[in-house]
């Protein structure tokens, strides 16, 4: 059974449909990776499986599960099983950093304080960040922020953990230190759907590459059948240009 399956799922913004029926699936401890040209609809399938963008069609099962994203109670219970870093890190500007990975836990999830000061204190270790745990963000570099911010989506025990990008808006000596953490999570066997551009990246952490062009799947493979041995026109001119 996949851990996450992704069947037909349609979004529309407006009158526009920006993604047409959008189908794959990953096991457990799986990494697929989402790549294809700006407006192709990449972050909006990590939207919609947050309930952030509604879903006009198909469904996505969870470990078996149906989510149906029909009412607030069942949004609910997609964002209680994922959880999503996007490009910008908005960490919580007033907190140190283990006030930020301490506080959705606490006060949300109600979760037990001394379970919840030790698990972040792992996360941190993980991301590499022992050291800061009492810093504020605006002590932080921005590869550090990006790095509290994968930890504090952690805390929150999600199943599957969504990366939009979580390396773009980093200066470039600083996207090794970010690349390294989401390897380590990885390695821990964490589920996870990432967008990125960082195609040597992808190509050593990805089971799956899932290549989208205009709200559709184009291709999906390997990374060595997609950048090696592309089978459409558009897979393989997408990637003659960035590879
Ligand atoms: P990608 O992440 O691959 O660059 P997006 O998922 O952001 O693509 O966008 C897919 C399409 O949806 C694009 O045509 C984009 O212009 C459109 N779009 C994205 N966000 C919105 C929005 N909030 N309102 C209207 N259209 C949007
Ligand atoms: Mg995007």
């Amino acid at each position: 059974m996949p851990h996450l399956a992704v069947n037909d799922v349609r979004a529309k913004y407006g009158s526009l449909e920006v993604l047409k029926g959008i189908t794959f699936s990953i096991e457990k401890g799986e990494i697929a990776a989402l790549v294809g040209p700006s407006g192709s609809g990449k972050s909006t399938v990590l939207r919609a499986l947050m309930g952030l963008t509604p879903i006009t069609g198909g469904a996505v099962d969870i470990a078996g599960e149906t989510m149906n994203y029909s009412s607030a109670k069942e949004v609910r219970a997609a964002r209680d099983r994922m959880a999503v870093v996007f490009q910008q890190y908005n960490l919580f500007q007033n907190m140190t950093v283990m006030q930020n990975l301490t506080l959705a836990p606490l006060k949300i999830k109600k979760w037990d304080k001394s379970e919840v000061m030790s698990e972040a204190r792992r996360l941190l270790g993980l991301v590499g960040l022992s050291d800061k745990a009492e810093a504020y963000s605006d002590q932080l570099s921005g590869g550090q922020q990006q790095r509290v911010a994968l930890a504090r989506a952690l805390a929150l025990k999600p199943q599957i953990l969504l990366l939009d990008e979580v390396t773009s808006a980093l200066d470039p000596e600083l996207v090794n230190e970010v690349l390294d953490a989401i390897r380590k999570l990885a390695d821990e066997g964490m589920t996870m759907v990432i967008v990125s551009h960082e195609m040597a990246f992808v190509r050593e952490v990805a089971d799956k590459v899932v290549f989208m062009d205009a709200g559709q799947i184009i291709e999906a493979g390997t990374p060595a059948e997609l950048f090696d041995t592309p089978k459409t026109d558009r897979a393989r001119d997408f990637f003659s240009k960035i590879l």
